[in-house]
């Protein structure tokens, strides 16, 4: 059986944060019920489509999956309990004030192995001026019940380089280390840090805001990486850290152009080299029109020789050249050479052991890699 990863997407929140742009909704509570039928329906017809596929990544994001009852998650993991590795990964994304003991026991009944919790920070004021609906000791009780129901393998997401928003103090580097400080106190596996971008179209970007310069942005990147790594975490990609062993094998999928299927609403596909994207109508979702035949693309060798280099250097190991070789009979240096050598002189990676890495200076300058495989 060919191992892949699976995607479902869960589009409600209990409200529309502040600097959010993904295909999420406070506001459609009430088709609920309406839009599960239809994911239940897309999920098994993807089962029965694809025989040949098991699953050993499970990724339940949103949205927020932990706002709706957790029957529809339980729903959900019995349609695809045939098809799950026995080692798979499953995770679920959580938002503090959205669980309790009964909803998190559920999730790991069901067969749920790894939370990630969204919290972004632990600063009282600055969760107000993202919007989140959760106080900083909701976010903190949130971990410790996770522990007490069972969870071993938590991840938590937090936000840095954060602007002043709305008449509110922008986040400074005593705000970003107290943060970490009793993110390293909470006994997690897991912890994804995210430079905030303001994307258009949400209400940060609608209201305006004052940017932190780039020079404390790096410098809370840095803080960051030198605290996680003294509190035993491991920097493996851009923006991520785990104890060892625990990093996220759905992510690493991604980073690795390995293939994936998405269920739900405006989710992406990756297999036989098509990527396809489901509508992020969410009426046209519920009325069962589910992929978006405006967003198929066929990759040719060039564009998935390019991707994997790319999303290779997301990750501090860089892209692998076994795993390339065995995936397109050629040898990278023969492919890329020359822009390797380019991108070795100009400081932003360096070979270590046959492997092409980042450099800390290609840690800050990450988009002139990526740029290079466009
Ligand atoms: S909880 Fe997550 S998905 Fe929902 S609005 Fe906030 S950032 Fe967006």
């Amino acid at each position: 059986m060919k191992k892949t990863g699976l995607y479902i997407h869960i589009p409600f929140c209990i409200r529309k944060c502040n600097y959010c742009d993904f295909v999420s909704f406070s506001d459609k509570f009430d088709y609920v019920d309406n839009y599960f039928s239809h994911l239940f329906i897309e999920l098994q017809y993807v089962i029965d489509q694809n025989k040949e596929i098991s699953f050993d990544t499970v990724y339940i994001g949103g949205g927020t999956p932990s706002s709706v009852d957790s029957r529809y998650i339980k729903q959900i993991m019995s349609i695809i309990k045939n098809r799950l590795t026995h080692d798979c990964e499953v995770t679920i994304e959580v938002n503090p004030a959205t669980v309790d003991i009964n909803k998190l026991s559920d999730y790991l009944i069901a067969g749920v192995n790894r939370l990630s919790i969204g919290i972004q920070s632990f600063e009282q004021d600055l969760l107000k001026s993202l919007g989140r609906i959760h106080s900083s000791q909701e976010a903190i009780n949130t971990v410790l019940l996770a522990r007490k129901a069972g969870f071993k393998n938590i991840n938590i997401d937090l936000i840095y380089g954060i602007p002043s928003i709305n008449g509110h103090n922008h986040q400074t580097l005593c705000d970003w280390q107290h943060t970490l400080e009793i993110a390293c106190g909470l006994g997690i596996t897991h912890i994804s840090a995210y430079s905030l971008i303001i994307e258009e179209g949400t209400n940060v970007y609608n209201w305006g805001c004052e940017y932190i310069d780039d020079v404390l942005d790096r410098e809370m990147f840095y803080k960051c990486k030198q605290m996680l790594e003294k509190y035993g975490f491991v920097q493996y990609e851009i923006s991520n850290f785990a104890v060892p062993g625990y990093e996220s094998a759905h992510n690493i999928r991604y980073w690795k152009c390995k293939e994936y299927v998405g269920v739900g609403l405006n989710s992406a596909s990756y297999l036989n080299g098509v990527r396809y994207k489901n509508t992020d109508d969410f009426h046209r979702y519920i009325g069962g029109d589910y992929q978006d035949k405006n967003e198929t693309e066929i990759l040719d060798e060039m564009d998935m020789m390019n991707e994997f280099m790319m999303l290779g250097f997301r990750m501090i190991d860089g892209p692998c050249p076994e795993e390339f070789k065995q995936r397109f009979h050629k040898d990278f240096m023969d492919v890329f050479g020359e822009k390797l050598l380019d991108l070795s002189k100009r400081g932003l990676i360096v070979k270590t052991n046959g492997r092409y890495n980042l450099t800390p200076k290609g840690l800050d300058y990450a988009n002139e890699i990526f740029r290079e495989f466009v």
